[in-house]
């Protein structure tokens, strides 16, 4: 249940703000449909390659998959691609872009999610930071260099099912196998310069900002990275989360899914 006196107290919050920091976790992708790859909601299985069980999962999310076992972590992500590519965002992104728009300074998005769902809304690259980076761009394996390259032409002309050694996507620069440029466990190999880049970008924005109010969208505890961002940031915190709601210091926890309490949010703001 949601508690109503505190969703009155997160929606005067969003009224007053002059900037809203929106912060999401894998919980405001499942909304959308989309499995959660820390394999709580057991989808995992289904996009293993043939002979895999979901015990193999584990290995596919370490950093030297894809130079230790690159036909296997090519077929499990290339399904995962194409599983994130049908998704549509849900009606959430649109409503928290609509409150943005209200406020001075707009919005900016802090999300470790990597399927690009906030560009695909209509958000401003330019306002998004992917602490995790993307699987919307590539990077070289190894890395030869710093070179990223959108996924768009790559993932056009691959099929997870039938790919081999010889088919995998190639790093253009030298050869080597290519990878998303997206961050894994231990992963000693990802190409950080795009999420740099938007760190900057985050830093000059919130600088400008003098009554920010940060939304935190369905993040987990297991890999705190938005919880820790969202804590971070001056002002109140308005917490969304079906089960670990709890907020420590200004700000309130409202029990949920992201788009119910959303939705919740969204009828309040509308009576004014
Ligand atoms: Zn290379």
């Amino acid at each position: 249940m949601i508690n109503t006196s505190e969703l009155k107290r997160a929606s005067e919050w969003l009224r007053n703000a002059d900037g809203i920091v929106i912060a999401a976790g894998a919980g405001m992708s499942v909304d959308s449909g989309l499995p959660d790859f820390r394999g709580t909601h057991g989808l995992w299985t289904s996009l293993l390659p043939a002979g895999m069980t979901e015990r193999d999962v584990g290995s596919l999310t370490q950093g030297d998959c894809f130079l230790d076992r690159p036909v296997e972590a090519w077929q499990f992500y290339g399904r995962a691609f194409q599983v994130c590519r049908q998704l549509t965002p849900h009606r959430g992104y649109a409503m928290l872009a609509r409150w943005a728009r209200r406020v001075a300074n707009g919005a900016f998005v802090f999300t470790s999610n990597v399927d690009g769902h906030f560009q695909a809304a209509g958000y401003d690259e330019a306002r998004v930071l992917e602490c995790h980076g993307t699987m919307n761009f590539m990077q070289c394996g190894k890395p030869c260099g710093a070179a990223i390259w959108p996924s768009d032409s790559t993932m056009a002309n691959v099929d997870p099912d039938a790919l081999t050694l010889s088919t995998l996507p190639r790093c253009p620069h030298c050869g080597h196998v290519a990878r998303p440029n997206f961050l894994l466990f231990d992963d000693h190999h990802w190409v950080e310069k795009r999420t740099a880049a938007q760190w900057e970008r985050m830093g000059t924005w919130l600088r400008a900002v003098k009554r920010p109010v940060v939304i935190e969208l369905g993040a987990g505890t297991a890999v705190p990275s938005v919880r820790m961002f969202a804590e971070s940031v001056r002002g109140p915190l308005i917490r969304i989360n079906p089960e670990e709601y709890d907020v420590a210091g200004e700000g309130v926890g409202l029990q949920g899914t992201a788009l119910d309490v959303l939705d919740a949010l969204d009828a309040l703001l509308a009576t004014n």
